[in-house]
């Protein structure tokens, strides 16, 4: 059997889970000769980004895989990179499209094979993980905001994570005292059990003495994790933070792209858990070899997965496999990319995240919907 047709689509949504913010991803279709279809997706997050990534497939990539055998996946993206070797060794646009390829090809497989993504990659070592809430909050005081988080973890959430530096009128991650109050004011809320992590994100510009007092005062709330509070390359920043509060876990690597960056990371040893999405660093190949990777240095993986169902389904198989996942995060309201995109929607059941029955990723993109939301 032979590759028949690659298709590609830049689409642009709006996220109710993110201020209603205009984000951006592009899909690809791959069709083998028996007209079995697999999709992948890559999280170009950006029009411009996503548009470009489209160019790249179309202008060559999606060519040069017509008439492979499907089955054959890492032939394939041993050729990609080598077409690709001089723009695309050290992440970027390459690596979206790559990406997308190789998540397709995976569903691609599985689909011709009639067996589910986690049985490509050796089987589940986890039946299931304790579903996050992954949210963007908006609203203007603490209270209102805590009390969201709380409705999360009444509808059945174990965690909720908190992005600060986000659209809206939250204004986290600015004012000290603010942060810390709030800190304390959904820890009430939400109760002793629930899981709650903090994501610093790329727009709080903390340095280390302002972190580590934030550090500490998670520490005193039970924070699961605090995730980048610096830039993922200051290392000797995390270092720091890490000696100085070694009771609050710390999170990175969502903005890293090659095994290289992941690897540098790790032995760094300066966190507990690493985050990668499969909609960047190269598909499904290249997550699995990074939470092998962060097994094998004895820290914990998070998918960094918010964009749409096909790529959490890829992230969900990966995790499932991998030997220390820890949670599985999902966008808590209904948005597009998630409920509207395919016929099965993934949601927690009783708290946790389950692998999607169904060969490939287990998710059937509805192509009407694809449509509707193409860039123009
Ligand atoms: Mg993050």
């Amino acid at each position: 059997m032979k590759i028949k047709r690659v298709d590609v689509f830049p689409l642009v949504y709006e996220e109710p889970n993110d201020d209603n913010a205009v984000r951006s991803i592009t899909l690809v279709r791959i069709e083998a000769g028996d007209g079995i279809v697999g999709w992948g997706e890559c999280i170009a997050q950006f029009p411009e980004s996503s548009a470009a990534v489209a160019a790249m497939l179309t202008s060559g990539l999606t060519e040069a895989v017509i008439g492979f055998d499907p089955l054959e996946i890492d032939v394939i993206i041993d050729m990609l990179f080598q077409r690709t070797w001089w723009y695309g060794d050290v992440g970027g646009t390459a690596y979206f499209a790559i990406s997308a390829l190789d998540m397709a090809l995976w569903d691609l497989k599985g689909k011709i094979l009639g067996v589910p993504l986690y049985q490509l990659l050796g089987g589940k070592r986890h039946e299931k993980l304790p579903a996050c809430a992954s949210t963007h909050p908006k609203l203007p005081t603490l209270d209102a905001m805590a009390e969201e988080l709380a409705a999360h973890i009444r509808n059945g959430y174990r965690l909720v994570k908190v992005g600060f530096g986000k659209k809206g009128q939250a204004n986290l991650g600015v004012d000290e005292a603010r942060d810390l109050d709030f800190v304390s004011t959904v820890r009430a809320a939400i109760g002793d059990e629930a899981g709650f992590i903090v994501d610093a994100g790329f727009k709080s510009k903390w340095d280390i003495p302002r972190a580590v007092r934030f550090a500490h005062h998670a520490a005193e709330h039970r924070l699961t994790w605090l995730e980048d509070p610096f830039p993922p390359r200051d290392i000797a920043a995390y270092r720091t933070l890490r000696a100085a509060v070694p009771e609050v876990p710390i999170a990175t690597g969502e903005r890293f792209w090659t095994l290289e960056d992941y690897q540098q990371l790790c032995e760094a040893r300066v966190c507990d858990v690493i985050l990668a999405d499969p909609g960047r660093v190269k598909g499904v190949t290249g997550m699995q070899r990074i939470v092998q990777l962060a097994a094998q240095y004895s820290v914990g993986m998070d998918a960094h997965t918010w964009s749409s169902a096909i790529n959490t389904a890829a992230s969900i198989h990966v995790s499932l496999c991998a030997a220390r996942p820890t949670i599985f995060e999902l966008k808590p309201k209904q948005n597009p990319m998630q409920h509207e995109l395919v016929t099965n929607p993934i949601g927690h059941r009783d708290g946790y995240i389950y692998a999607p029955e169904g060969a490939g990723l287990g998710v059937e993109v509805i192509e009407k919907v694809v449509e509707k939301y193409r860039m123009r």
